[in-house]
């Protein structure tokens, strides 16, 4: 079968009630929350949101560090059916965002769905059923499952000789100490992409001395924020449809910019230029030999910013190069010899990318495990579904597309299409799973073109890459996302009745 399954609406299926099919979603991040969003929307009222925090969110509650924004527009940075003219400014601060989420998520009803402090740590298929398991012993059935813990979620920390030797604060960014201040002391700061670049950004001004030990330059890109004027606001309230409409398109063409990078020759040139050039602001010659890179643009993950090609120049601001020797009771280390001492150690080292849905574990059809499917690479079918684990879905799933779309307009895509499958398992009482040979000519492709993007041609090593020095990640825009996932193949799927025998 090609095409569209039919638009099923709750209890199109004698198996199910009029409460539709029982659902399990895992975590109440911004997927977590358009899941539940999407889930009512069709009727669906049989589900429960897991959470293993004690508030919603994910991202936008874990990282709380100081200058803490999103660097995609603020317009763009929502769901579809629930733009936000309020905004300010065009890149929303941290804060503002979670609570952007988390009133879509009350004014929808999905608060209602989630329990708090469930770490889920399996989830098993019995035949017919998943059985969900959370680290304090409840268990939780389901016909469905959705799993959208996130992406760049455990944070990763280097393996430096002496961390727990430091004498003062030391915490990771996605963990910050917000009981400690950092007004007026000297702070260390190993790391510099994205959030380590906002922190100074946001930080040198106000502390006394800051040392950002860099192992490599980051292309940052020049992006001024800028604040959204009353009227504009006003009209986006009295004009919605047209208005909104109007500046979502524009933004997310100017979202898409990474993207088309990818194909476009002058594009990529035109946003070489900006951020080569931008580094001539830095006017010290032995800084700015410093901080600029020798791979290609894009090979790491762009960094944006406006306000750091003056920040990073201030005299309390030293860039450290040389390599880290070990940490201290008052410092930092180098290989040099130096230390360099501080009060406060921040780790802005990122993220494990690879993760996925792991450690939590999963047993799907006859016993079969993840990490049986999964023991070579992460093998998903269009990253939304893994072989033998019927009726279970991902969003921002392995080989999602990274850093060249908006990760909103990537997970409502694939929600649309995991809706068209469970429309079907709503209307005909079936598990659906993708063929093993689909996921793997699926995965193929998506490795094939990743391999030819500057996330591996470019000379660099990042979080993009897996343990195979291969890209993780599809290199796609989103209208080429939206246009591979319009609708599924039904064929390179096993779709089977629900048997209770
Ligand atoms: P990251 O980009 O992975 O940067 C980690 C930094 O730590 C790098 O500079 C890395 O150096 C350094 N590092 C890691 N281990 C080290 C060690 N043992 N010794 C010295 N340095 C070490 O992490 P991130 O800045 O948290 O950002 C992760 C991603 O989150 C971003 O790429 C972005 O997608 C997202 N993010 C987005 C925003 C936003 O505004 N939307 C803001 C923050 C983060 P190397 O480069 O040499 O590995």
């Amino acid at each position: 079968m090609h095409g569209k399954a039919t638009q099923g609406q709750a209890g199109t299926s004698s198996r199910f009630g009029t409460k539709g099919p029982r659902v399990v979603i895992i975590g109440s991040g911004v997927s977590g929350i358009l899941a539940g969003v999407k889930l009512l929307e069709r009727g669906w009222r049989d589900f429960v949101v897991l959470e293993k925090a004690e508030t919603l969110g994910g991202t936008w509650r874990d990282n709380v560090y100081p200058g803490v924004a999103c660097d995609v527009p603020a317009h763009v940075y929502v769901y579809s059916f629930a733009p936000n003219p309020a905004w300010k400014t065009r890149y929303a601060k941290g804060p503002d965002i979670w609570r952007y989420y988390h009133d879509v998520a009350k004014r929808h009803g999905v608060l209602d769905h989630i329990e708090y402090g469930k770490n889920v740590v399996h989830a098993g298929f019995d035949g017919v059923r998943w059985t969900v398991q959370t680290a304090d012993g409840s268990n939780y059935e389901a016909d469905v499952v959705i799993g959208a813990p996130g992406r760049l979620r455990d944070p990763k920390m280097p393996d430096i000789p002496g961390m727990d030797s430091f004498a003062g604060p030391s915490f990771h960014t996605a963990r910050w100490d917000t009981s400690v201040s950092i007004k007026g002391k000297r702070v260390c700061l190993i790391g510099a992409g994205s959030s380590g670049v906002q922190i100074l950004s946001a930080v040198a001004r106000d502390v006394a001395q800051i040392t950002q030990f860099q192992r490599t330059p980051q292309w940052v890109m020049p992006v001024a924020d800028e604040a959204v004027p009353w009227w504009k606001r006003l009209l986006f309230r009295l004009r919605p449809s047209v208005l909104r409409r109007t500046y979502r398109q524009m933004l997310d063409f100017s979202n898409e910019r990474g993207a088309l990078a990818f194909e476009s020759k002058q594009a990529r040139a035109a946003r070489d230029k900006m951020c080569s050039d931008a580094l001539l602001r830095i006017r010290d010659p032995e800084l700015r030999a410093k901080l600029t890179p020798d791979y290609d643009v894009g090979c790491k993950r762009l960094v944006m910013s406006e306000t750091w090609f003056e920040e990073v120049q201030r005299p309390n601001v030293s860039i450290v190069t040389e390599a880290i020797e070990r940490i201290e009771p008052t410092g930092v280390r180098t290989k040099d010899g130096v230390l360099h001492e501080c009060d406060v150690l921040i780790y802005a080292t990122g993220f494990d990318a690879h993760a996925y849905i792991r450690p939590m574990r999963l047993t799907g059809e006859d016993g079969i495990t993840l990490d049986q499917v999964w023991a070579d690479l992460p093998l998903t079918y269009r990253s939304v579904s893994i072989p033998h684990m019927p009726n279970f879905f991902m969003l921002n799933g392995p080989s999602s597309p990274g850093g060249s779309a908006s990760i909103i307009g990537i997970v409502e895509t694939q929600w649309d299409y995991i809706a068209q499958l469970l429309d079907r398992i709503a209307a005909d009482g079936v598990l659906i799973a993708p063929r093993e040979e689909s996921a793997k000519a699926w995965l193929e492709t998506v490795r094939e073109r990743a391999r030819n993007s500057v996330w591996s041609t470019g000379g660099c090593q990042s979080w993009y890459l897996d343990h195979t020095g291969t890209p993780a990640y599809d290199a796609v825009s989103l209208p080429q996302l939206q246009a591979s996932l319009a609708a599924p193949v039904m064929d390179d799927f096993e779709v089977r009745a629900i048997s209770t025998q």
